[in-house]
């Protein structure tokens, strides 16, 4: 018999489950042979890439046989002009997900542990428990993080706090008000990441931006992505922004070349596009009032939302729903893995993909 490699893994390796992504056009249309497929299933921006982007991409092609920058000097110089911080406290990531991963092993250990949110996003704890540490899952509050519960459940040993602002996969927030309530409270040797993947579609004034908050709070740090309104999911680039001795440590666990040299490119000719930027905030807009008001005619009740995407309940069982709207050509996000057994999340589309779905689910509830 061969060796039981899974004996030989880390005890929290061997507890992990993998991240279940959504399902790709292209294995569905393997699977049921549709050629008109609607995936509003991964958050992703519907507009497709600025076509700023793709000149940039084409110009970096000339150079694939070099290694890229290691050190993003071009994107770190851009994003540290654009939000008036110093360069040193940015970390680029193979998106933001490698940057949870970094800030994790860099703090979390066997004998620490993590406090996040029932419902929050799902990496921190496959992160904390890929590192061995114990995570520590605070209660919700109408689907949203508790701050309160969250200050009261870190532990002497907690070393990271995890917050979602939006939250994936619930579309709720925290305010400014109550996160620097919560930061005035949390010791000052407890991490605290701040995630915001979703910022940019948040147009409130008490909404916090986590970048002015560094100063006053070393012990936070801010994620951010290219992944969502940036449009640019597939190169996989995100940043964080940190104390500069933190960055110091992320950059010490992470891979070298971690981001390559077309997100590089892309990165930095997206966040020159204003254009797109705005597009997007204003379709992802007029598309979530689109998908909230249908869910409302069809009696379906939803998480109210800040994000590119919104959480319905079914009436039963999302499962063999979510099964149903392939059938119709729709990928949606059942939410099992968040123990959300009745919500399926749907990520905002273009008009036109957002009625299909809409239509599809009316179908399939009979309603
Ligand atoms: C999508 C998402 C991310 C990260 O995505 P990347 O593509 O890895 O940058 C991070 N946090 C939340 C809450 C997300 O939904």
């Amino acid at each position: 018999m061969s060796c039981d490699f899974a004996a030989l893994a880390n005890a929290g390796i061997r507890g992990l489950s993998p991240y279940q992504a959504g399902k790709p056009i292209e294995e569905l249309q393997r699977e049921l042979g549709l050629d008109h497929i609607v995936k509003l299933a991964s958050n992703e921006n519907p507009l497709g890439p600025s076509p700023r982007v793709l000149e940039a991409c084409a110009q970096a092609a000339q150079s694939l046989t070099l290694y890229p920058d290691s050190n993003g000097f071009e994107l770190k110089r851009a994003l540290s002009e654009r939000f008036d911080i110093a360069p040193e406290q940015i970390t680029l990531g193979n998106g933001s997900n490698d940057l949870l991963d970094l800030i994790a092993r860099v703090f979390l250990a066997p004998g620490t542990s993590s406090v996040f949110s029932q419902y929050g996003f799902i990496v921190y704890p496959i992160a904390t428990q890929a590192c061995g540490a114990r995570a520590i899952v605070a209660p919700a509050r109408d689907w949203g993080h508790d701050l309160d519960a969250m200050a009261a459940a870190i532990a002497p040993d907690t070393r990271l706090v995890f917050i979602a602002n939006p939250n994936n996969p619930t579309g709720t927030r925290v305010s400014r008000a109550a996160l620097v309530r919560f930061l005035e409270q949390v010791r000052d040797d407890v991490v605290v990441v701040l995630d915001e993947a979703y910022t940019e579609y948040v147009d409130d004034p008490d909404f916090p931006n986590g970048l002015e908050l560094i100063d006053r709070f070393p012990n936070l740090v801010v994620t951010r992505t290219f992944s969502k309104a940036y449009g640019l999911a597939g190169l996989r680039v995100g940043y964080s922004v940190s104390h500069p001795q933190v960055a110091d440590l992320l950059n010490r666990v992470r891979a070298p070349f971690n981001v390559n040299s077309l997100a590089l490119a892309a990165a930095l000719a997206a966040l020159a596009d204003g254009d797109y930027l705005q597009r997007t905030v204003e379709i992802n807009r007029s598309g979530l009032g689109q998908l909230a008001e249908g869910l409302g005619r069809l009696g379906i009740p939803y998480i109210p939302s800040v994000g590119n995407f919104i959480t319905a309940e079914m009436p039963d069982d999302a499962l063999p729903i979510y099964q149903k709207l392939l059938q119709q050509g729709v990928i949606v996000r059942p939410l099992l893995p968040y123990q959300m057994p009745r919500h399926l999340r749907i990520s905002v589309g273009l008009p036109a993909e957002n009625d299909t779905c809409l239509r599809a689910l009316k179908q399939v509830l009979g309603a």
